[in-house]
C-alpha cells in the first residue's frame, strides 16, 4: 500500500532506511527541522542544516523514488537561547521559497517555559505573515497535556492561522481530543518507548474516525522506528479495517494537508 510518513528526521537515518521505506511503499515523507542532540552555537549552524533539508535531504530521498519535504524552525529545546532563536527566524525566509518547503515546524513546547512560549508565538508569527502552514510538536512526558493546552490557547490567540493549516503532533489517548474539536489536524507517533504504539494508534483510529487524523514514526536519531507507519497498516489489517479506511490515514490525509501549501507539487 502506498504510504507517506509525515514527521520523520531522514538526516539521522542511513541510506537503507530510505529503501526499506520504499520497498514498504513510501512513496514521500516530510521532515521538521528539529534538535540535533547538541544545541547549535550561532544562526550559521542552522543555515546549514537548511540547506541539508532543501537541497542534499530531497536528492537521497528521490534514489528510492521517495518525495522529500520538510518544515523550518528552531525547535522548543535551542528556543530557550531566544536571541539565537530570533537570528534563526529572521533567517528561515531565505529558505521559504524553496521547492520541497511545507511551511514552520516542528515549533511547540519542550518543557512549557515563557522562552520556548516567546518563540513558538514569534514563529506562528512569521507562518501568518507569510501565509504558511505549521507542524507543532507537543511535549512528551507528563507535561503534554499542559502543553498542549498552552499551544491551543496561543493558536487561538493567532487568528489569521487556520485551525485547517495547522497539524498539531505527538498526540495521545489524553489529548487527541482537544485537538480535533478545535478543528486542527491532529498526529499520532509511534515511537517504541515513549509516545504511543501502532494498537493505540489503531484504537484511536476505531474510538476517533479518520477525519483530519495522520500517523508518523518521527523517526530520528534515537531508539525509534522508521518502519513505524507500515506497522500499523499490518495492524489495521488484521483488524479488519476497510483498505480505503487505511489509505486514508496512511495516504490520503498528509496529502491532504500538504496538498494546502502553495508550493506543493507531487507527480501523481
Ligand atoms: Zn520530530
Amino acid at each position: 500500500m502506498k504510504y507517506i510518513d509525515p514527521h520523520i528526521h531522514m538526516v539521522s537515518r542511513l541510506t537503507d532506511d530510505y529503501e526499506r521505506l520504499a520497498h514498504a511503499g513510501c512513496v514521500a515523507v516530510s521532515e521538521p527541522a528539529f534538535w540535533a542532540g547538541f544545541d547549535r552555537g550561532s544562526a550559521d549552524g542552522f543555515r546549514d542544516y537548511f540547506r541539508q533539508l532543501t537541497d542534499v535531504e530531497p536528492k537521497r530521498a528521490a534514489q528510492y523514488a521517495i518525495r522529500h519535504y520538510c518544515w523550518l524552525c528552531i525547535n522548543a529545546k535551542e528556543a530557550e537561547n531566544v536571541e539565537l532563536s530570533r537570528d534563526v527566524i529572521a533567517m528561515i525566509p531565505e529558505f521559504l521559497d524553496r521547492a520541497n518547503v511545507l511551511g514552520i515546524g516542528e515549533i511547540g513546547l519542550n518543557k512549557n517555559t515563557p522562552n520556548e512560549a516567546t518563540i513558538f508565538c514569534e514563529h506562528l508569527e512569521l507562518a501568518a505573515s507569510r501565509d504558511e502552514l505549521v507542524l507543532i510538536h507537543t511535549p512528551h512526558l507528563e507535561d503534554k497535556y499542559k502543553g498542549t493546552r498552552m499551544i491551543l490557547d496561543m493558536l487561538k490567540n493567532e487568528p489569521r492561522l487556520k485551525p485547517e493549516r495547522v497539524l498539531v503532533d505527538h498526540a495521545e489517548e489524553h489529548t487527541i481530543k482537544l485537538i480535533l474539536d478545535a478543528g486542527f489536524w491532529c498526529g499520532m507517533t509511534m515511537y517504541p518507548i515513549t509516545k504511543c504504539t501502532p494498537q493505540r494508534a489503531a484504537d484511536m483510529i476505531e474510538k476517533y474516525g479518520t477525519q483530519r487524523l495522520c500517523a508518523n514514526s518521527a523517526g530520528d536519531w534515537g531508539p525509534s522506528q522508521p518502519m513505524a507507519v507500515p506497522q500499523l497498516i499490518l495492524e489495521m489489517k488484521l483488524r479488519g479495517i476497510a483498505e480505503e479506511t487505511i489509505s486514508r490515514i496512511v495516504h490520503d490525509n498528509p496529502l491532504a494537508f500538504f496538498k494546502q501549501c502553495k508550493r506543493f507539487k507531487i507527480d501523481e
